[in-house]
């Protein structure tokens, strides 16, 4: 993360690049948490298994179980904006989701909720901002550093990545592609790493030689956030109802 600080911004925010500037509105945030739906459903075996090896065997149960029941939540709501959909979904996890990952998860959600605030539409910088609150969210309630074989592995390098993308100038679309590839090569580098925070550290050193189930599921949604962004992108194109301009 301490590079993509010291990188400035290759243009500024104001001026008539703010105008091009790619939106998120909250028909792509929907289709972002129905892809993590979809995704977690998929991957829950998967899930499942990696917790059984370094864990309790129920991260994949616990995330379809949460999913599952912020996609009813959200359905039931009439009016929603990117910010409210976020909010429910942290609210959601939190009181259905048990262990580790219902609070950390539910926070993360929260707090990016929380930056969005009652916007209709935000854009990559305010994403950044959503990340960056998430991720303290995450570490404020966990206490994890990377390293230490948790979701952060995952997380903090895909905010790094996304943030050194859009200060070199790169578009929404090519900073998540960035995060996703940045949280798949850090839930992967969680393998050698001996967990120091959560159940799977009671194992001390026998947590060596497996995945981290929870950086594994915040890969899972980074990949889905991608998918929505470049989706979104082709429906707007389709529809010919906005600037084609990509620079944040
Ligand atoms: P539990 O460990 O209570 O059974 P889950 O299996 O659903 O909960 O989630 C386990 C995941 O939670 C781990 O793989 C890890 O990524 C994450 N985790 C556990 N403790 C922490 C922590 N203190 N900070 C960040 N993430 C954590
Ligand atoms: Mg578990």
């Amino acid at each position: 993360m301490a590079v993509a600080v010291a990188v400035p911004w290759a243009r500024p925010w104001t001026g008539p690049g703010r105008e091009a500037a790619r939106i998120v509105d909250v028909a792509c945030v929907r289709g972002w948490l129905t892809e993590v739906a979809g995704s977690l459903e998929a991957e829950r075996d998967y899930l499942t298994q990696l917790d059984a090896a370094i864990g309790d065997a129920d991260h994949g149960i616990n995330m379809h179980r949460g999913f599952t029941a912020v996609m009813r939540r959200v359905g039931d709501l009439d009016v929603a904006t990117p910010g409210i959909l976020l909010k429910t979904a942290g609210r959601t996890f939190v009181s259905t989701v048990g262990g580790a990952a219902g609070p950390l998860y539910g926070t993360a959600f929260l707090a990016a909720g929380e930056i969005l605030d009652d916007g209709d539409t935000f854009g990559p910088r305010r994403l950044l901002e959503a990340l960056r609150a998430s991720l303290e969210g995450v570490q404020r309630i966990g206490a994890a550093s990377e390293g230490d074989k948790t979701m952060v592995d995952a997380l903090a390098p895909a905010l790094a990545a996304y943030e050194l993308e859009l200060r070199t100038g790169g578009s929404l679309e090519t900073a998540v592609r960035a995060a996703r590839e940045a949280a798949s090569d850090g839930a992967r580098a969680t393998v050698p790493m001996q967990a120091r925070k959560g159940r799977a550290s009671y194992l001390g050193p026998r947590s060596v030689g497996h995945q981290d189930p929870g950086a594994t599921s915040t890969s899972l949604m980074f990949a889905a956030l991608e998918r929505a962004v470049l989706a979104d992108r082709t429906q707007r194109f389709a529809a010919g109802t906005r600037s084609r301009a990509s620079r944040p």
